[in-house]
C-alpha cells in the first residue's frame, strides 16, 4: 500500500542534507526512529518518504522497527517534527 501511495503522490525528491547525499545514517548505536503521538497529525508524508515499508499509519504513524534501516528519510519530510531519532 505504501509503494503504490508513495508512487502516486510523491510530492517531490527527498531533500538533501548539507552533506551532499540524500539521507545522513546516523552514527549513534542504539538509537531508534520514535514517533511524538502529540505532534503527528498523521498527514502520511513520512510515509510516502520511506522506502523500506517501516511504517504505518492508522490515524497516528507508528514505527516498524525491525524494517527501518535508520536512513531517516521520514525524519526530513514529517512537516511536524513528529519524528524524531533519539
Ligand atoms: S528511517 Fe528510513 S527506513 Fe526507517 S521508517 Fe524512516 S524512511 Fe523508513
Ligand atoms: S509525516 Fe509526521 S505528522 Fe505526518 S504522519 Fe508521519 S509522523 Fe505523523
Amino acid at each position: 500500500m505504501a509503494e503504490a501511495f508513495r508512487d502516486k503522490a510523491t510530492p517531490g525528491e527527498v531533500p538533501q542534507l548539507e552533506s551532499g547525499v540524500d539521507h545522513d545514517k546516523p552514527t549513534s548505536e542504539g538509537m531508534t526512529l520514535q514517533v511524538l503521538d502529540q505532534l503527528c497529525v498523521g498527514c502520511s508524508y513520512c510515509l510516502m518518504a520511506c522506502k523500506d515499508d517501516a511504517l504505518i499509519v492508522e490515524g497516528l504513524c507508528e514505527v516498524i522497527q525491525d524494517n527501518c534501516t535508520d536512513c531517516l528519510r521520514c525524519l526530513l519530510w514529517c512537516p511536524t517534527g513528529a519524528l524524531v531519532y533519539a
